[in-house]
């Protein structure tokens, strides 16, 4: 390496020029420039032609013209220039020696030196001193190679040349395609770091030696995303199974309505072709992400449809529930119709059974008591006894004190009548002036006896017309129930006995 650092040696020319510019005379300026001239020769023609010049126009004229200054200081700047780049050049080259050594240095040692090298070579000046060391340490490290080189070798050296510019670029290549691999990636939070990590590696270059083992690393990557990937799939398609079985479950318990409604019929056939969908969408999908987007889009509907039938079902409910509520209103209406019904017929039936006159039950009263006191007795023995009263003389009452006066003494022995019995004994208004009384559980004898009271009662009290006293009296006729006995029997025993009253002289009673 013989390069000669004339920028330096410019420099300090430069400097002991203008030193001695001030010192010395026009004559030892001419000097020294001649003397430049002759250690810069050889560097280019031009410029060597340009300092020859410069030298005679300094010896010959007074001064010396600007343009010919101009030209040797633009010479002087190519120099410069073209003074890079071949330092640029030496360092590239001395950088692909470093590496060519490195794919093929087997020891530690060997590749600390070299990393050593690698370090003394910055900054790079392209001096002398600096070339020539670096130089000679490369020689020295690549001594043991060439040795194993020359003794057949154990290790087939790899150099620049053997790579080639094709594979470098194939390596570049790998590297680009590496790159547009780990960025179509979709990696999760987890495992960014390490993507990270590997996506730099890549992005540092690729060497024949490291790209096993990235490619073994991008593998590994890919792997574990997509072991992620069919985990998360998995799960989802197990979210999904749950949620379709419990839709299935919910139109399943609609269906089991034994009546199933319009909207229950719409709504599973809705579902039914959302899940087609769904199963169409699972099988046609390549991609998750895109089958989570379809999928979701379906179970999407079938929560719309679902929650339009729930609130068709609602109203549906709220319609039947006012229904059921004007229903009942109805029918306690009819409930409260009927109860009033029960007691207007109750008391229709009380009025058919009573005599307006004198309030007492009638003859159809009489009728249904009887019936029932004699149905006692046929089927529990309980024996009773039955008393026909008769007002005697009673047309004449009417006839003398008018029929008014009749009704009015018909209502004041009804009222005597009541009044003397007992609240167990059964008083009624047989017809006209006729009345009778039924005694359960009283023998003939002791109704004669408590008849016999209500004929005295009778004839004592005072019943006054138009100031005048007159006399009221009855006659009674008394049978007790017996053996094949019938209530018209029983009946006409009785009435068959008041006549004999009646015969025997009025206002006494007999026993029939
Ligand atoms: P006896 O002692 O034989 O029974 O004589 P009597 O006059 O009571 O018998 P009769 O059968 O001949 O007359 C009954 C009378 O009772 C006839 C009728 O004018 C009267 N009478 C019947 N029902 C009523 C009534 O509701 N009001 C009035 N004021 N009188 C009636
Ligand atoms: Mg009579
Ligand atoms: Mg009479």
């Amino acid at each position: 390496m013989e390069q000669e650092d004339w920028k330096e040696r410019y420099k300090s020319l430069s400097e002991e020029m203008e030193v001695l510019q001030v010192q010395l005379d026009d004559r030892s300026l001419e000097h020294l420039v001649c003397q430049m001239a002759v250690a810069l020769d050889g560097h280019s023609a031009v410029l060597d032609r340009a300092l020859v010049t410069l030298c005679k126009q300094l010896k010959t004229e007074e001064k010396t013209p600007p343009a010919t200054v101009q030209l040797v200081e633009k010479q002087l700047r190519g120099l410069d220039i073209e003074q890079q780049r071949n330092n640029n050049e030496l360092l590239q080259g001395l950088h692909k020696w470093v590496y060519q050594l490195r794919l093929n240095l087997t020891t530690d040692l060997s590749n600390q030196r070299l990393s050593g090298v690698e370090s003394s070579m910055e900054p790079f000046t392209g001096q002398a001193a600096q070339v020539s060391g670096v130089v000679n340490e490369l020689v020295t490290i690549q001594g043991p190679l060439l040795e194993d080189d020359l003794n057949g070798g154990r290790k087939q050296a790899v150099t620049l040349d053997d790579l080639g510019h094709n594979d470098e670029e194939i390596l570049k290549q790998i590297g680009s395609e590496l790159l547009i691999v780990m960025t179509s990636l979709n990696v999760p939070q987890g495992e960014m770091s390490r993507a990270r990590e590997l996506t730099r590696r890549i992005e540092g270059g690729i060497t024949l030696s490291s790209l096993s083992t990235i490619i073994q690393d991008v593998v590994s990557l890919v792997a574990s995303l997509s072991a992620q990937n069919s985990e998360d799939f998995e799960n989802y398609l197990r979210n999904l199974t749950g949620q379709l079985a419990e839709v299935q479950e919910f139109v399943e318990a609609s269906q089991k309505d034994e009546k199933v409604s319009g909207e229950a019929v719409t709504l599973s056939n809705d579902i039914h072709q959302d899940v087609q969908a769904i199963q169409q969408a699972v099988l046609a999908s390549k991609d998750l992400n895109q089958l989570k987007t379809n999928v979701s889009s379906q179970l999407l509907n079938i929560v719309k449809s679902v929650d339009l039938f729930k609130q068709k079902e609602e109203d549906r409910e709220k319609r039947l529930h006012e229904r059921y509520l004007q229903m009942n209103t109805r029918l306690e209406q009819m409930e409260e119709q009927t109860q009033h019904m029960k007691v207007h017929v109750e008391a229709e039936r009380q009025k058919a059974m009573t005599d307006a006159l004198t309030s007492l039950p009638n003859r159809a009263g009489y009728d249904e008591r009887v019936s029932a006191e004699f149905d006692r007795w046929t089927r529990y023995n309980h024996s009773f006894s039955l008393a026909v009263a008769d007002l005697d003389l009673f047309k004449r009452i009417n006839d003398t004190y008018g029929h008014q006066a009749g009704d009015k003494v018909l209502r004041l022995i009804s009222s005597i009548l009541s009044k003397q019995c007992r609240s167990t004994d059964f008083v009624s208004r047989y017809g006209g002036e006729e009345f009778v009384i039924l005694m359960p559980g009283t023998s003939a004898e002791q109704a004669a006896m408590a008849v016999d009271k209500i004929r005295k009662a009778v004839e004592k009290s005072p019943f006054n017309f138009h100031g005048q006293p007159v006399q009221i009296t009855l006659s009674l006729g008394v049978a007790e129930v017996r053996k094949d006995d019938s209530v018209e029997a029983l009946f006409s025993r009785a009435d068959k006995a008041l006549y004999k009253a009646k015969e025997l002289g009025r206002n006494r009673i007999e026993l029939g």
